[in-house]
């Protein structure tokens, strides 16, 4: 194991789970998406499954979607009858997002007849079903049989591969593959008439803003030839991760929303993909945010743009915090690490 994989593994290591109720969805709701170029509901589920095979074995570095997981094995009765919880709130959403804080395809999270069942069932109404995986679990067995036995209008896998730099993605994020390994599983999914989803993370630890900003722009240029949409995921800090250790230790910042603004504009005239960003946390302290007299008015910007695809919706947005926003990408590279937040810093 290198240093950073034991690290991420010792957080998990004396950690408790909360007693979860198996038969509960971790949370459902409705939100607005984009299907065929116009603004519809989608209906977003995420299940409560023994959690992600990564995080079990070390997890990555921002991520505490284990806080949310069994962390124990789930019976097919028990993740069914989370799915029709969720499902007694379905209002016939276009589009229907099935998350499970980990792999759907991992059939040690969810086995492949319980995937045919949820997807078949779903494909009744959806017309789009979009689910996430790890690239490992994309193989020609789980889509050939996804394929064989549903008849899915539109189906999308979205793929954490964070950033196209291998050495930032083994170092700072751990992992655990490799952008060969991205680019094999969006072929596969590509030949199985799947839609490619891809997520990029702004500022993972150990880069600074204009490092991390840098490296999502060229990842957006790298990941052009592979995928439909393009996700940008900012940090928030996640309870028992590595950056809230940073964060607890003042040497670790989630993004400015400028350089989300930044990167939704440049990536838009590099690549053909759709590009997005839903934000987590947004504007609070744990979350990605700017001074706090503007964050929601950027914020809404951002939700604007990820619908419609306009820079427009960003002309004539300022505020006094570019400057320090500006000023942070300029100077962070000459101090040891990530600067600080100034506005929580409290001596
Ligand atoms: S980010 Fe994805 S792959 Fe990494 S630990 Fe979390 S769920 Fe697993
Ligand atoms: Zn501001």
């Amino acid at each position: 194991m290198s240093e950073i994989t034991t690290f991420c593994h010792s957080f998990k290591k004396d950690f408790t789970p909360r007693a979860q109720n198996p038969r509960q969805p971790v949370r459902c709701w409705s939100e607005k998406d984009v299907l065929d170029g116009t603004i519809v509901d989608a209906y977003v589920i995420i299940l409560r499954t023994r959690g992600c095979a990564w995080a079990l074995s070390s997890g990555c570095t921002m991520c505490g979607y284990f806080n949310d997981s069994m962390l124990t094995a789930v019976s097919d009765e028990d993740l069914f009858a989370q799915f029709e919880t969720a499902m007694q709130n379905y209002k016939g959403e276009k589009i229907v997002k099935l998350f499970t804080s980990g792999s759907f395809l991992d059939t040690s999270e969810i086995p492949a007849p319980l995937q045919h069942k949820i997807l078949s069932t779903l494909s009744q109404n959806a017309e789009k079903i979009s689910v996430e995986s790890r690239p490992e679990y994309v193989t020609e067995k789980s889509l050939g049989a996804i394929q064989k036995n549903i008849s899915l209008k539109k189906f999308e896998v979205g793929i954490g591969l964070e950033t196209s730099n291998d050495l930032v993605r083994e170092k700072a994020i751990n992992k655990g593959f490799t952008f060969q390994e991205y680019k094999k599983a969006a072929a596969l999914l590509k030949k199985h008439k799947a839609h490619v989803k891809t997520y990029v993370l702004l500022k993972p630890p150990f880069l600074t803003e204009k490092e991390s900003l840098d490296d999502c722009i060229k990842t957006s240029k790298d990941t052009a030839p592979y995928t439909d949409l393009l996700s940008l995921n900012p940090t928030n800090i996640q309870r028992h991760t590595v950056v809230e250790y940073l964060w607890n230790r003042n040497q670790y910042r989630p993004p400015w929303l400028w350089s989300i603004v930044e990167f939704l504009q440049q990536s838009k005239s590099i690549t053909d993909a759709f590009v997005k960003c839903d934000v987590v946390g947004g504007g609070s302290i744990r979350g990605p945010h700017n001074c706090g007299d503007c964050d929601n008015k950027v914020l809404q910007a951002i939700e604007e743009f990820s619908l419609i695809q306009n820079k427009e919706v960003f002309r004539g947005l300022s505020c006094r915090c570019q400057e320090q926003w500006r000023d942070q990408l300029d100077l962070e590279s000459l101090s040891f690490g990530s600067l600080v937040d100034f506005t929580r810093w409290n001596p």
